[in-house]
């Protein structure tokens, strides 16, 4: 399996392919000329063809500069190397100074022309969670100790840094009002339920209004083109930080524990994303909001200091009845049911963790089996529910 680096990536939302990656490449082109006064971006490919829609020149231009660059939408060239490839030009003066072809290739990755992949291979030799857990029984290990030594120290720091974007976007999220663009006229809900505003309001109520507020927070930060992580996904990203944050705050758990907290819902999401896809394209949306639930509610259980056994029931249980869950987004924006969804789901991790309290040693699924069945129900499901606008709400919302 691959680091949890290339599995928690900070960057614009609301596509890692179209906005994350693209974004990357123009810090690229800063960091490669840094002399440049002007620069100019052609897309080509799909990143012309649905490029507006996904805001993917907003966010070249925030990163460059909108007054001095132009971005160019060319829909015409064929022969491209990549469906996602842009081509980057810098100015000193008037005169050409450096260009670069760069392929935005999935995840936020990106690759440059002409260049060989930077790739850091596998970095954990076991692929499945029976083999961690086996490992970490066996050397009485907790599961973030194991991806620390995996991984090395620097994880840590990248995980910092993770932790903070995510905030950050909980905290613009919790203030901004509005509507979203994209024209289906979305407005923004997560001040007023940070808000709440009614009085009499019970405990139980208050801490599901709290998660759903930051779950839409960071939702609506990435419909909005703002910054976030990827956990597993840009359209599934508010579930592991909502969640994280409610209940880190509940029992007031400082950046050590969260890190590990980390560790661990990054483990489950790479677990999915090597035996099975944490793409709704490619499997639903079981892939993507089925897989941040598992990660979300195996980070809180490790939050809570719970045995391997239980957090691996916690992970099970968040994915196994989102099993066949379709993607549908309204209009390709990922605005509805993408929001609202990530509001549930974070409610539905902290639940499969809450019964993971009660109930341990009966346990007849394996995360692993649950992993395996998520990937073949969604080669299972019909094209029309694998994030092609063309089937569910999709098809139906007028
Ligand atoms: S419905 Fe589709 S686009 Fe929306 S979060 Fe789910 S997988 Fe992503």
């Amino acid at each position: 399996m691959r680091s949890l680096k290339e599995l928690y990536r900070i960057g614009y939302g609301p596509s890692s392919s179209h906005t994350m990656g693209p974004a990357h490449a123009a810090e690229e082109l800063l960091r490669r000329a840094p002399r440049l006064d002007s620069a100019r971006v052609i897309l080509y490919g799909s990143l012309a063809k649905t490029g507006r829609g996904h805001q993917t020149d907003a966010a070249i231009l925030d990163v460059l500069g909108a007054e001095r660059t132009e971005v160019v939408f060319d829909t015409e060239s064929t022969g491209l190397p990549h469906e996602n490839t842009l081509d980057l030009i810098a100015y000193c003066g008037g005169e050409e100074i450096y260009r670069m072809r760069a392929m935005s290739v999935g995840g936020g990755a990106i690759r440059i022309e002409g260049e060989p992949v930077k790739d850091a291979g596998d970095v954990y030799p076991e692929r499945s969670f029976l083999e961690i857990s086996r490992l970490c029984t066996r050397s009485r290990m907790r599961l973030s100790d194991y991806v620390f030594e995996r991984e090395g120290d620097e994880i840590k720091e990248h995980l910092s840094a993770v932790w903070h974007a995510m905030s950050a976007a909980v905290e613009r999220g919790i203030s901004a009002v509005g509507v979203l663009p994209g024209g289906l006229n979305v407005e923004r809900k997560a001040r007023s339920l940070y808000g709440g505003g009614y009085t009499g309001e019970r405990e139980a109520d208050r801490e599901k209004r709290l998660v759903s507020a930051y779950a839409y927070a960071v939702a609506e930060e990435n419909a909005g083109g703002g910054i976030v992580v990827t956990a597993p996904t840009c359209g599934a990203c508010g579930v592991l930080p909502a969640a994280l944050r409610y209940c880190s705050e509940l029992v007031g758990a400082g950046e050590e524990r969260i890190i590990r907290a980390l560790a661990v819902g990054g483990l489950f999401g790479n677990i999915v994303k090597t035996n099975a896809s944490i793409s709704g394209a490619e499997c639903g949306c079981q892939a993507e909001i089925g897989t941040a639930t598992s990660m979300a509610a195996g980070a809180i259980a490790e939050l809570y200091g719970m045995p391997i056994d239980r957090i691996e029931y916690a992970a099970e249980t968040a994915m196994e009845h989102q099993l066949g869950l379709t993607c549908d987004p309204v209009a390709g924006l990922v605005q509805i049911p993408c929001i609202e969804r990530n509001a549930v789901a974070a409610m539905r991790a902290m639940d499969s963790v809450m019964l993971m309290r009660f109930l341990t040693g009966t346990r007849k699924i394996s995360f692993d089996l649950v992993t395996a069945t998520m990937y073949e129900t969604g080669r299972d499901l019909s094209s029309h529910y694998r994030e092609t606008a063309e089937g569910g709400l999709a098809k139906l919302y007028k």
